[in-house]
Parts: structure tokens; sequence; C-alpha cells
């Protein structure tokens, strides 16, 4: 009996996700590196966010969504300035899956607008909610674009407790090429995070850039 249609996009899905070139996950595992990302930025926190990872002394990668960075420009600029990568997380955080073609790529050109010219010369970009059918993904690997997904979630848009998120990011659960997901706008992941790089780097990794976790 022929697959049914569910079936085909999960057999698709897995294709592209295992096999494609530009869909980034895992980063390569030779090297004891890892990108911490954060998500659904700009905001007021943004330059708390900033500041922290200036302290810290470590570069992160931000997916903004379009309509935020629009609003925020100087947030925008500030990113950049202080050495991190940015790229788009769709425009108003619309499941891709919910939109039609036309208007997802209408909205993911318009986030780049916002966003200014990415490192990384094709852009990137990062699903919300990581919701992704096999018509967004075919559509927007066909325009060029490169998908940055992740391996480890914090959780933190539920998990509340610095000590929670500390201990699900331990060495112990990390290994080399790991891309960990949080997000902005939360005290909680900011109390968090210093303890967080401390441990990996007392374990001895390094906290890059995702552009540079894959950049081999
Ligand atoms: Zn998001």
């Amino acid at each position: 009996m022929a697959p049914g249609t569910a079936a085909v996009r999960r057999m698709v899905k897995s294709l592209v996700f295992d096999h494609a070139p530009r869909v980034l996950s895992r980063g390569p595992a030779d090297r004891k590196r890892i990108a911490i990302t954060f998500d659904d930025g700009p905001d007021g926190d943004t330059p708390r966010y900033l500041d922290l990872m200036e302290t810290l002394g470590i570069p992160g990668t931000f997916f903004l969504l379009g309509d935020r960075a629009k609003a925020h420009p100087e947030l925008v600029r500030e990113y950049v300035r202080r050495g991190h990568q940015i790229a788009s997380h769709g425009y108003d955080h619309q499941r891709f899956t919910a939109l039609g073609v036309r208007t997802l790529l209408d909205q993911c050109q318009r986030t780049e607008a916002a966003l200014g010219t990415q490192l990384t010369g094709r852009p990137w970009v990062r699903p919300p909610h990581g919701s992704l059918g096999a018509t967004s993904l075919v559509s927007l690997l066909a325009t060029g674009y490169t998908l940055a997904m992740w391996t480890l979630d914090s959780c933190d848009y539920g998990e509340k407790s610095p000590d929670a998120l500390v201990a699900r990011c331990s060495p112990e659960r990390v290994r080399p090429g790991e891309v960990l997901l949080f997000h902005e706008g939360q005290d909680w992941t900011l109390a968090a995070l210093p303890r967080i790089v401390k441990n990996l780097q007392a374990a001895g990794y390094e906290c890059v850039t995702m552009q540079d976790l894959f950049a081999t």
C-alpha cells in the first residue's frame, strides 16, 4: 500500500533534516564548542542581555522578530556592534505552518529588511516554535534560506527557576557542537546564564556564534 500524505511529509522532513546542508542543528563535534542562542528579541530587556554577554565575554546568536526589529533599529545595530550574530525568527511569531507560501516568504523578506544584511550572506531563519511543515521547509530551502534549529532546549519559556535551568544546561547534558536555545525578555534566563556559562567553560567548552560553530 502506498504511504499516506502524512507519512510522505514525515519522510521528506526527516530526509531534509538529516541530509540537507542548509538545515543546521548540531554543529561539528570535533571541538568542544557550543553556541548560545536567544529567540524573540529585541525588546526593552535587550540591553541587559547585551551587557551580560559582554560581562561574560562571549558572543551570542540572536534570532529576532521582524516587527520588533523594525520598531527598534537602534537595538538591531547594537547586537551587531557588540559582535553578536543576528538572524530571522519570522516577522511576528506566527507559525510558518499557518502561513501560505507567499505570505511566509513576504514576511521573511520584511524581516530581513529590518535586520539588514546578515553576515552569513544567505539569510538564516529559525521558525517560531520550531514549527515547520514540509511545504514551508521546501519553500524556504528553495528560496535560499538556511534553517537554523537547535539541539538543547533550555525550556526557559516554561521553566522559571534559574537553578533548574542551570541543571538542564549542565556540562553533563551538553555535548560538543550543541546549540542551546534560550529566550529574551526573561529575568530567570538572565539569572541562570552566568552559572551556565561558567560551568561549561570550566568543562572546557568555548562559546561561539552559531555561524562560527558551523563555519568549518
Ligand atoms: Zn520564538
